[in-house]
């Protein structure tokens, strides 16, 4: 009966699913594009033609191909797909993937390809565990990232992988694709409609497809031809949330900051939702909370910091989606927490008094004696006193002389830096 229905579900799927999904390429020849990795000579051909194909990793931006060719692979070396999304897996996820491959390959003989799509998202832990199930050929990895994985991907993981980079599709072969996709739609689409959708899919064939169906929908709907206006009108409804390269991923990442720092928490929560649904790398968040955290928080809550880094490591330790919780609780707390940007301020103001003064050296009181008799007879040393010995020593100057009675730090007032005076000595202990 499952069968039956999941029968009857993929067929449904056939018709209802989006112009990209049915227009996924089934074989190597039907992909556009991409020949400097996959020509016919290419050795990943050649290994995939020849039921041999390498762990890899698959780079490259968005709708190019990436989880197409993972399937091709599959499809071709007669392997199960296995998928998982680095951003929703869990541990227990990539166990049951590792446990399913080995019983297969140990009763029909059945390879695993295990396609893992994001997978700089993946935690330490989680690229270990697939580490371990590709170096005992449990699985063959195929991961794809827009990432540089050089920087992103575990290193171990990587030595072990293909690393192979998609290129953005170029307007010439979007058009390709969009004459496919205006034939299985059996839209009329001029030449010059399908140049304006290859122009502004942006490299992306998913993208390009999206806007020729949508512009479709519209034009016969209306009962005409599809025109410049609809594709414009499609591309801008696109459903997209940001791209996160583009100037929209600094927008929503300054949103979050300055409403972090102006201490509403609802719109900090907002726009980290709004990055997490559009896959912002979680770790980039984590470390803007906790720069945050010492720039707008700082000593009128020391807790902010602890709560900042606390959230970084969880983040570390648990991934996504769960680790929203910890981002969320982390961002509603700095939100919330008394601001002072006091410290920011000193160290900014000091190094600019370094670079401005050079390196004024520190009073010879202070100056390192060591074990040397030569530094003593300099004098160095003389005249310190020891805190815990004699408090007179909490009236000496510590700072250079040519930077005497200058004030870095001018505590805020807020949170647990009230009823600290700027400027008063007392505050310098
Ligand atoms: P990603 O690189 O994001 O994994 P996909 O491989 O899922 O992208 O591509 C999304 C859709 O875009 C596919 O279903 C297919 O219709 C189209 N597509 C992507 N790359 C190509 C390509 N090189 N040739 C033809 N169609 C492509």
């Amino acid at each position: 009966m499952g069968d039956l229905f999941s029968e009857a579900a993929k067929e449904r799927q056939a018709e209802t699913a989006p112009l990209a999904t049915r227009l996924r390429p089934r074989a190597l020849d039907e992909l556009i594009g991409q020949q400097h990795v996959l020509g016919e000579r290419s050795a990943l051909r050649l290994a995939i033609e020849q039921d041999r194909p390498p762990s890899m990793i698959l780079f490259g931006p968005p709708g190019t191909g990436k989880t197409t060719i993972a399937r091709i692979v599959a499809e071709r070396t007669g392997a199960v797909f296995e998928e998982l999304s680095a951003v929703s897996a869990r541990v227990d996820d990539v166990r049951a993937v590792i446990a399913r491959a080995r019983d297969r390959l140990g009763g029909n003989d059945l390879r695993t390809i295990l396609f893992i799509d994001e997978i700089h998202r993946f935690n330490k832990g989680q690229q270990d565990s697939v580490l371990h199930a590709v170096e005992d050929g449990l699985v063959t990895l195929i991961g794809a990232t827009t990432e540089n994985p050089y920087f992103e991907v575990n290193s171990a993981l990587l030595s072990r992988c293909t690393v192979i980079e998609l290129t953005a599709l170029s307007e010439e072969e979007l058009g390709e694709i969009v004459r496919r996709g205006a034939g299985a739609l059996e839209a009329e689409a001029s030449e010059d409609v399908r140049a304006l959708v290859a122009k502004r899919a942006g490299g992306d064939a998913r993208a390009a497809l999206q806007i020729l169906e949508l512009a479709h929908a519209t034009a016969s709907a209306e009962s005409a031809p599809i025109t410049e206006e609809h594709v414009l009108d499609a591309s801008r409804k696109r459903p997209f949330l940001y791209d996160r390269k583009g100037d929209q991923h600094y927008d929503f990442a300054s949103a979050f900051i300055k409403s972090m720092r102006g201490g509403d928490a609802d719109a900090a929560v907002y726009y980290l939702a709004a990055m997490l649904e559009a896959g912002e790398d979680p770790r980039f968040i984590a470390r803007r909370m906790v720069i945050l955290a010492s720039e707008d928080v700082g000593n009128a809550d020391p807790r902010a910091l602890t709560v900042a880094v606390a959230a970084a490591h969880a983040l570390e330790l648990v991934g996504l989606p769960e680790a929203q919780l910890n981002l969320s609780q982390a961002a509603i707390y700095l939100a919330r927490a008394p601001k002072s940007n006091a410290s920011a301020l000193a160290i900014w103001e000091a190094r600019k008094d370094v670079r401005e003064h050079g390196n004024a050296r520190p009073p010879a009181m202070l100056r390192s004696t060591g074990h040397s008799q030569a530094a003593k007879a300099r004098g160095h040393g003389e005249g310190y006193v020891y805190p815990h010995d004699d408090p007179a020593s909490f009236e000496l100057e510590y700072l250079p002389e040519p930077l005497r009675g200058r004030r870095y730090y001018r505590p805020s007032g807020n949170g647990e830096e009230a009823g600290e005076e700027s400027g008063d000595d007392s505050a310098d202990r």
